[in-house]
């Protein structure tokens, strides 16, 4: 099999999983991107994944509670949604493992490098859950720190635009869709699709960063099995 992509690390945010809202959990939305999720992972792509937690709390934007203890609840959040996906994963015949970078023995293993590995190879998707365990950090970087660490072959950002534009598309009819941009355009563009932590992380491990729309039926499949260019790409 000549695929460009084997491994992949795909970073969901909370919001995907809120559906058209932006609060909780979508359980419909939730099955339908678990369905697109399994069918690659059956064709033998090694997937493993992190996820948000913006649909439930987002540390940095709570007035009321000191931001360290803000961002431990929301990196509990993104274990709430961990537990969703592999729920959701699970009831479509597909085997996976939730590691946790915050000790929940009774829920999640341990974020262990070598068994996230492991269980890859062995056909599981690895949810990463709970950030990268402490504050002050996105689940952005923490889907380039668990790329790098797996030795993923690309991050895939799954967005609800298809791709990165020159401009906010929602906000201007005019904005251009840019195929491909480099790291250092990505920084100084101050792009929001993800933080600079993450854009140099990718950058310092050679870890090119796709952008794509996840809530498009069939686009995961026609970018890592039919190879099409879909999306947007960060690379070199
Ligand atoms: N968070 C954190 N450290 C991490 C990852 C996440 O403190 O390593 C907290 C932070 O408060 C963040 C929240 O968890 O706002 C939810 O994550 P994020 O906003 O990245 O989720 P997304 O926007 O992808 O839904």
């Amino acid at each position: 099999m000549n695929r460009k992509y084997n491994k992949i690390l795909l970073k969901l945010s909370g919001e995907i999983l809120a559906g058209g809202g932006h609060f909780g959990l979508d359980y419909d939305a939730i099955r339908g991107i678990c369905e697109e999720i399994a069918e690659v992972a059956k064709e033998g792509i090694m997937v493993s994944m992190v996820v948000g937690g913006g649909n439930i709390i987002r540390g940095a934007q709570t007035k009321y509670i000191e931001r360290a203890q803000a961002d431990y609840m929301g990196m509990l959040g993104t274990v709430i949604n961990a537990l969703a996906l592999q729920d959701a994963l699970e009831s479509l015949g597909q085997p996976t493992r939730v590691q946790s970078a915050i000790e929940m023995r009774q829920i999640a293993e341990t974020v262990i490098r070598r068994r996230a590995i492991r269980h890859l190879e062995k056909g599981r998707i690895v949810i990463f859950a709970a950030g990268t365990g402490s504050p002050y950090f996105s689940t952005d970087t923490t889907a380039a720190l668990r790329a790098s660490e797996i030795g993923a072959d690309c991050v895939i950002k799954a967005t609800k635009v298809d791709g990165i534009y020159d401009k906010d598309p929602e906000k201007y009819p005019d904005a251009v869709k840019l195929p491909h941009i480099t790291y250092m355009d990505a920084l100084s563009m101050q792009l929001k699709v993800m933080d600079a932590a993450a854009f140099s992380l990718c950058q310092d491990n050679d870890i090119p960063i796709i952008v794509f729309d996840v809530l498009k039926k069939g686009n995961l499949r026609r970018l890592l099995i039919d190879g099409e260019n879909i999306g947007s790409i960060v690379s070199r």
